[in-house]
């Protein structure tokens, strides 16, 4: 028996870590469950997978350049996730010194030096086609890219189209699922020891029958999965879908999720908002909305910038704030009531970052991350003036606060 128990073990460990995936770099992931609420939203690296044979993933992440009619940089702007991400080192080309753009390893890489991470925003051919532009061109078609990175609507009639055609591959993959739970539970739980003789040799009986059932399934389920595959047509064009499936074809447990297997590289890249607003529930899309729009009005500063690239994030910021504020429009959300001041979170709190909103006494202009802070709004219940207490900061855990090293 205990062989058969390392096999389950195995089993189910391989089922669990099946569609886990390792981002680049910090990323959004929104996971639909079985039934049609909304999806859980993650922001990390490690992406988790959906359990449920009826669920899938969507993965996005914040557009990790800017752009302008004179050049590209890694800078971002408009970024929805907290910590905002920044590059290393951070770079800027004129599109007149752009000669090469490749991709390795997930990473854009321009003349050479590794850029940012290949999200699918702008692939290598579009960064070179925008380079080979007439100067005068270059800021139609770039408003014309930032358009396209803010359509909740398709992403809404994609995730129509993939639970359609994968709906009977979801439906056998769930009944393969509770069988070879079942049969775990049965073999590794012992339980032929608790029923009787005869039950438990009719059971043995039944026992190859049920694994032949089971396999059944899984040559189904792959068939299904193969054709809806062909049907549904990736967004990227480093397609490796077939591949997975081929995988899973050797390995069952990685055939249990044929839904998330086929809605990899299928929606196209977004902006996190426009993904929010399909999905997710209104606290995430509050939460991302506010990020976004903060990181427009007040993002990070630092002394290492080029001037170059503070000019095309400038250009590309204003750009994108349009697009942003339709967004958070369709969410019934405003700019003025997503950075409305907040009101003092204790009697000697007076200003606050309008970026993190982290709240501090009075003596000091700007926050660690280097962001003037505003006055926060008057509260009677905590206008017991202190002004002689020695200034300090306080930070109140926030999940909008930047990380202390960005
Ligand atoms: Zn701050």
């Amino acid at each position: 028996m205990s062989e058969w128990i390392s096999v389950i073990a195995v089993y189910w460990t391989l089922w669990a870590i099946d569609g886990l995936k390792l981002a680049p770099r910090r990323t959004f992931a929104l996971i639909r469950g079985p039934r049609r609420f909304f999806a859980r939203l993650h922001y990390r690296r490690w992406l988790p997978p959906s359990f449920s044979p009826f669920g899938w993933r969507i993965i996005t992440s914040d557009i990790p350049l800017s752009l302008s009619p004179e050049g590209v940089t890694n800078l971002m702007s408009g970024s929805a996730g907290r910590p905002a991400e920044r590059p290393v080192s951070v770079r800027a080309w004129r599109w007149e010194e752009l000669e090469q753009v490749g991709v390795a390893k997930g990473w854009l890489y321009l003349n050479g030096q590794r850029f940012c991470p290949d999200t699918g925003h702008l692939r290598a051919p579009d960064l070179l086609a925008l380079a080979r532009l007439p100067p005068d061109h270059r800021a139609a078609r770039i408003r014309r890219l930032v358009r396209s990175w803010f359509r909740p609507g398709h992403l809404q009639r994609r995730a129509r189209v993939l639970a359609g055609r994968t709906r009977a591959a979801a439906f056998l993959n769930a009944v393969a699922l509770a069988g070879t739970c079942l049969l775990s539970i049965y073999v590794a739980g012992n339980v032929a020891d608790y029923l009787g003789e005869a039950r438990a040799a009719a059971i043995a009986g039944v026992l190859p029958w049920t694994l032949l059932a089971l396999l059944i399934l899984h040559f189904a389920g792959i068939m299904l999965g193969w054709r809806a595959l062909r049907r549904l047509r990736s967004a990227d064009p480093s397609d490796r879908r077939g591949g997975a499936l081929f995988s899973a074809l050797l390995l069952p447990p990685q055939a249990l999720k044929i839904r998330l297997l086929a809605a990899d590289g299928y929606f196209p890249a977004q902006h996190p908002l426009a993904a929010a607003l399909a999905f997710a529930r209104q606290s995430d899309r509050q939460e991302l909305g506010f990020n976004a729009l903060a990181d427009l009005r007040w993002p990070l500063a630092s002394a290492d910038t080029p001037a170059a690239a503070g000019a095309i994030t400038a250009w590309f910021s204003a750009e994108l704030e349009p697009q942003i504020q339709a967004t958070l429009h369709l969410m019934g959300l405003t700019p003025a009531t997503l950075l409305q001041a907040p009101e003092p979170d204790g009697p000697t709190s007076c200003l606050y970052c309008p970026r993190c909103r982290d709240q501090f006494t009075a003596g000091r202009s700007h926050c660690p991350h280097g962001i003037a802070l505003q006055p926060t709004l008057p509260n009677s219940s905590h206008r017991n003036d202190r002004g002689g207490e020695a200034a300090s900061c306080r930070f109140p855990s926030s999940k909008r606060r930047d990380a202390a090293s960005t």
